[in-house]
């Protein structure tokens, strides 16, 4: 398994264990919101924090922040749970959720009240934001803001208690309309939300802010480093600030730190949960799991392996500076972890009938191949070989090209682990479409015996046509078209999608032995590509997968 590379965020850990902060423990979290599926992105922080919990023998927590009871879905959190456990991660203990905080987070509002840290107000969301200011010049205090602590507390029970609608009143802190960091003039605390919670049920009308719930909750819970994304960078003074005002006084074993690190950016994808459910929940793609979306569960199914995307979160690091990472750097991952793992075996795309005329009619013979040539551990297998076989239409031209190493009249290539054959004739239907090919083979070029003497530039897969199982095969190109879908001022992201991003190919032919696949078992279907079980493949109904080609087919 691969090392996490050593990066600031070590180097920050290491000089506070020097320094004796936190008695020398080192506690992480991973926080989603449980209001969407986790996509590459957030298997990036995922092996940032399993990773540095590993590499210090230390723990890292599963931490639902779940404070928007308007989004959240228990669909999620399971699905959340599956998708880390399949990365080939463990949290420490039981999962935890913000919202079991939820009463010692109220305690504390209160107690910022009492403090004259925080008030009640009843301004609107526009009121707000047009009393905000600007960075440069100072936002406008609310009238709220000098209510006696009474009155606050009052309020503040009473919103609780559910005598005010959506959006009457709200808790903001009382830090200063004039700080040049707009998160700290006077942001809010708490809104008012009649909506009932996957967990706390109607428990409560009165949700916490991501700002009030985030530190709070990482102190809770012991974590030494909050690591996150550069966008909370602003955020951390305030962080900071709701610490120190529950902490005044007391000298806590453990304080958390929160250190910001660069977001996964991938070309001609987009990575937010809202536009990602937007294509779910219009059915441009089939669901989360979509083997075209930028899931875990959607690469999943498309075939990538737990191994491939941890050597892509590696690859790509860690830094202070936003990017965008091609996507081929991911399907560079797969390849060579499947490279190493997968079976190589014979699946027919474009099936087209191939007789040898000279080949006993009824004879079959077994043929021996290896299983993997970059793993000889993997064994070998016996694939049958028959007078009538199916190649790819595509391997067969009329008038061929001279470096066209491939079937056409009068060429001869090799059959992959089997014979030289020749074309001698074809069949043309009055359409023009070639329906057989017609072949002679030499008996003394067995593979693996070959006494022909003969030289061929090609070879070609093929499949036994009595023996053949049928399948579908679904290809997959980019969902997107667009280097930056989501980076366009006035154009929906929408209008970039890829109208042949999904192509199913619904009568091909594979060797006998893919009849039994187990639902995601990778493959290398020869001269192809990678390709994986779909989830839902049945002995009588294969479906398969298009993972990745064998090359960069986008590099030129
Ligand atoms: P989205 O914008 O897709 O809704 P989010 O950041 O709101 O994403 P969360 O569920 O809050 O999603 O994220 C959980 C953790 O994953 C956070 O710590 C967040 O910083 C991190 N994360 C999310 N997206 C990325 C990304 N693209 N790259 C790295 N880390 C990410
Ligand atoms: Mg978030
Ligand atoms: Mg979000």
């Amino acid at each position: 398994v691969e090392e996490v590379k050593t990066n600031f965020i070590f180097q920050e850990i290491d000089k506070d264990l020097a320094a004796g902060k936190n008695g020398g423990q080192i506690l992480t979290r991973f926080p989603p919101e449980p209001n969407g599926y986790l996509h590459i992105g957030h298997a990036k922080s995922i092996c940032l924090n399993f990773g540095i919990a590993k590499h210090y023998k230390a723990g890292c927590n599963l931490r639902f922040d779940d404070t928007n009871p308007t989004k959240e879905e228990v669909e999620y959190v399971d699905s959340i749970q599956e998708d880390i456990k399949w990365l080939g991660f463990e949290w420490e203990g039981e999962p935890k959720y913000a919202s079991d905080y939820f009463e010692q987070l109220y305690e504390w509002a209160v107690l910022l009240i009492k403090k004259g840290k925080a008030y009640v107000c009843e301004l609107n969301a526009e009121d707000i934001a047009a009393q905000k200011g600007t960075p440069t010049t100072p936002g406008k205090e609310s009238p709220y803001r000098n209510r006696s602590v009474e009155e606050n507390l009052d309020l503040f029970a009473r919103m609780r208690a559910g005598e005010f609608k959506d959006g009457e009143k709200i808790l903001r802190a009382k830090i200063d309309m004039a700080s040049p960091n707009m998160h700290m003039r006077d942001p809010i605390m708490y809104r008012i939300l009649h909506r009932h919670h996957h967990r706390s049920g109607d428990q409560w009308c009165i949700y916490p802010m991501y700002d009030f719930t985030h530190g709070q909750s990482d102190f809770l819970e012991g974590i030494t480093h909050s690591i996150c994304t550069l966008e909370f960078e602003v955020h951390r003074p305030l962080y900071n600030w709701f610490l120190d005002q529950i902490l005044e006084g007391e000298t806590p074993s453990v304080r958390p730190r929160q250190i910001e690190f660069a977001r996964l950016n991938l070309n001609y994808t987009v990575m937010s949960k809202r536009k990602l459910l937007e294509l779910v929940q219009k059915g441009i793609v089939s669901g989360w799991d979509d083997p075209r979306m930028p899931t875990i569960s959607g690469l999943r199914r498309r075939g990538y392996t737990p191994e491939s995307i941890r050597m892509f979160a590696d690859r790509v690091g860690v830094a202070r500076r936003d990017n965008v990472i091609d996507i081929a750097l991911l399907e560079y991952c797969v390849r060579e972890d499947l490279n190493k793992k997968a079976m190589r075996v014979n699946a027919v795309l474009n099936p087209i009938k191939l007789i040898i005329t000279n080949y006993p009619e009824g004879q079959v013979e077994m043929m021996e191949t290896v299983n993997n040539p970059e793993d000889e551990s993997m064994g070998q297998r016996t694939i049958p070989f028959s007078r009538e076989i199916y190649i790819e239409r595509d391997d067969f031209m009329e008038d061929a090209p001279k470096k066209f190493f491939r079937l056409g009249p009068g060429r001869q290539v090799r059959l992959k682990s089997a014979y030289i054959i020749q074309c001698d004739d074809f069949k043309k239907e009055a359409d023009g479409t070639i329906s057989e090919i017609y072949c002679s083979y030499f008996p003394d070029s067995r593979s693996g015996s070959d006494t022909s003497g003969l030289k061929v530039k090609g070879t070609l897969h093929w499949v036994s046509a009595q023996h053949a199982v049928d399948a579908e095969v679904r290809l997959y190109d980019r969902l997107f078209m667009d280097e930056e879908p989501d980076g366009h001022k006035d154009k929906d992201f929408k209008e970039f999608l890829n109208p042949e991003s999904l192509t199913i190919l619904p009568n091909c032919k594979l060797e006998p032995f893919l009849a039994n696949v187990q639902p995601l078992d990778n493959f290398q279907f020869q001269r192809l590509g990678y390709f994986a079980a779909d989830k839902a493949s049945k002995p009588d109904q294969l479906v398969f997968n298009k993972t990745v080609g064998l090359r960069d087919s986008w590099a030129k």
